[in-house]
């Protein structure tokens, strides 16, 4: 089997997780810029992160064969200072074109502050200016429903973005069908212990059909699984799925939504 891991912060990962995802048949890897663990202390120590991702990184997957992608943003998580969201944001230019740079990502909301949703319409702006694919953080638990309908709301009030070159990750059953109705794409995030397991992923596979839908790890310093993608591959399977239903969520639809940004090539 091959499969596409769209959402996984390999930077926080051994070099031993890479060589396991590629005896599970991964065949790509894409990181998007997120939170370190701690909240960085200037807009330097993003230069430094977008370094890591752009140059040192792809290399690093190299060595097992692996082409490594990423996305650069400032996540929700720094986003309340409003000087430094200036700063990083100023910093993008730099890095945009760099060819293994898919887009603006993951940006979104967390706690969906004020401070928060103007950063967000500020990398908004900045990816429909620039021709860019968008890759959206949903905020987890009790704020994900209002936060993923402020985010849709920014989005769709965007006369210049399309809906398809857009991505909304971390769904869950009570926010995947208002992304699809909008026309984006959905992300669901397998997560070992607590919110999606493969089990659920795959009933909402079920239930709203295989379009507009893929599956990622999101592996980052926390408990997470950078083999949860194969893993849910093993669970299709269980359930029936036949071997081409599998690759086309696993595969090809990352793929497709990939190809857009004009650098993704296998
Ligand atoms: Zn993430």
């Amino acid at each position: 089997m091959k499969y596409i891991e769209p959402h996984a912060h390999m930077v926080s990962r051994t070099t031993e997780d890479y060589e396991r995802m590629a005896l599970a048949g991964c065949e790509a890897v894409c990181e998007p810029a997120f939170w370190a663990g701690y909240d960085r202390c200037s807009a330097d120590g993003f230069h430094d992160y977008f370094s890591q991702l752009t140059r040192y990184e792809p290399r690093r997957a190299a060595r097992f064969g692996l082409i490594h992608f990423c996305w650069l943003g400032l996540n929700s998580k720094e986003a309340e200072d409003l000087t430094l969201a200036g700063e990083v944001l100023a910093l993008l230019p730099e890095f945009i074109d760099q060819p293994n740079v898919l887009g603006i990502g993951e940006i979104g909301l967390n706690k969906n502050s004020r401070n928060e949703l103007r950063v967000l319409e500020m990398q908004v702006d900045f990816a429909a200016r620039h021709h860019q694919l968008i890759l959206v953080h949903t905020p987890h638990l009790e704020d994900k429903w209002k936060g993923t309908r402020l985010i849709l709301d920014v989005l769709k009030n965007d006369q210049r973005l399309r809906p398809e070159r857009i991505l909304i990750d971390h769904v869950e059953e009570h926010t995947v069908g208002m992304v699809l109705d909008s026309g984006m794409w959905a992300g669901m995030t397998l997560y070992p212990e607590t919110k999606c397991t493969p089990a659920r992923a795959i009933d909402m596979l079920e239930t709203y059909g295989r379009e507009k839908l893929w599956m990622n790890s999101a592996c980052d310093w926390g408990v997470s699984d950078p083999l949860a993608v194969p893993k849910a591959a093993l669970e299709m399977r269980k359930r029936g799925h036949p071997p081409g239903a599998i690759e086309r969520v696993l595969f090809d639809n990352p793929k497709k939504f990939l190809r857009q940004s004009g650098k993704f090539t296998l």
